[in-house]
């Protein structure tokens, strides 16, 4: 049995754990899903669940003919949702945090940033961030589709190192083990290809939109990245146990490169700079000697158009030491430049962040 080390993981859970009958929650297969998610914030680690289930909650308390319609549909996600939430919260002391996003939130920076920071926000005050699709507002083009890739994108912005999706099956298997008795379980995929995507086949259950082919998808946009993915059964409460001992119970994708060279990479090669800000001798030694965030009073100038969210060099003396994401734009960083931290509302009327950039969101060069 493989082991894996992680430190921040998103952990997605499929309608069928939550709703195994295609109609109201169930905590059958959750609470051990709970009970992994307690163990591991007790060793110290960060979890950030995404969770299906609001269609097929909800699918009891909306009358239709046949097969519902997209407003049908966005009634019953609108009941069901409360009830998921309801559900996971029966089986935590500490507070669950609801999250409902489209694909335009993740595309829109702005938002891609609030987003970012809530969650961020989140962890630091211990609550469990549970996020679904905002199924009651978005509809096909302007959906993500599948939580499988959802719960990738969360992993991305949430800056995890760990993606674990939580099935009705063991993992990804050499053949169809629906069909195929004598179908193995492979453990470990070093790279996805072509033929992995063959071995995912089609759609597995019938309750929830992923199959094994989103669940591909999901791992190939992690492990780009540096994210290590799993897929595990979350029927299966050994393998769960397992999972809180750090084995490897079902299928690992593993990272094409660490996660910190993906973002190193990322931040100091692939991203654009719409900036310049110039920082002062204490900023400077700040970043450079203790890993500080760069603070607004330690900006001296600020030159270029950039949006909240944008990469910007840092500046010391016109030498760039350090690039980096903004929390403000261009307009506000300059009329919060020099300023002390506690001042950023009644300049600006809002607050993002007491940081111009976070540390998380900073290369030095
Ligand atoms: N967002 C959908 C729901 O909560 C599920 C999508 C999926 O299972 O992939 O019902």
């Amino acid at each position: 049995m493989s082991t894996f080390n992680w430190q921040r993981a998103v952990v997605k859970v499929g309608s069928s754990l939550i709703a195994p009958n295609n109609n109201q929650c169930s905590t059958e297969y959750l609470a051990a899903i709970a009970e992994f998610i307690k163990k591991s914030r007790k060793q110290g680690k960060e979890v950030i669940l995404v969770s299906s289930g609001s269609v097929a909650a909800g699918k009891g308390k909306i009358a239709f003919n046949h097969h519902p319609s997209i407003a049908e549909k966005q009634a019953m996600a609108a009941i069901g949702q409360t009830q998921m939430m309801a559900s996971w919260a029966s089986l935590f002391e500490f507070d669950c945090a609801q999250i409902l996003l489209t694909s335009d939130d993740l595309h829109n920076r702005t938002r891609y940033v609030n987003i970012k920071n809530t969650l961020r926000q989140l962890l630091k005050n211990q609550a469990l961030p549970i996020v679904n699709e905002n199924d009651t507002v978005a509809v096909n083009e302007l959906k993500v589709g599948d939580n499988d890739n959802l719960a990738a994108y969360v992993a991305l912005v949430a800056e995890a190192d760990t993606l674990i999706i939580c099935s009705d099956i063991d993992g990804l298997f050499d053949d169809n083990p629906r069909k195929n008795p004598n179908a193995k379980l492979i453990p470990e995929v070093t790279e996805i290809n072509q033929q992995i995507y063959d071995l995912a086949g089609g759609a597995g259950s019938d309750v929830g939109t992923g199959g094994m082919q989103t669940k591909v998808q999901a791992a190939h946009k992690c492990v780009k990245s540096g994210i290590q993915t799993l897929i595990v059964n979350g029927r299966d409460a050994k393998a769960l146990a397992m999972l809180a001992e750090g084995q490897v119970p079902g299928t690992r994708f593993v990272p094409s490169q660490s996660l910190d060279s993906a973002r190193d990479t990322w931040l100091r090669h692939t991203l654009k700079v719409r900036g310049v800000i110039h920082v002062d001798q204490g900023a400077k030694q700040a970043l450079l000697d203790t890993g500080a965030s760069l603070l607004p009073s330690g900006i001296i100038n600020v030159e270029g158009q950039f949006d909240s969210g944008e990469a910007v060099n840092i500046c010391f003396e016109d030498t760039p030491i350090a690039k980096g994401l903004v929390m403000y734009n261009a307009a506000d960083l300059a009329a919060i430049k020099g300023l002390n931290s506690n001042m950023i509302e009644a300049t600006l009327g809002y607050s993002f962040s007491e940081a111009a950039i976070h540390r998380d969101d900073l290369v030095l060069l």
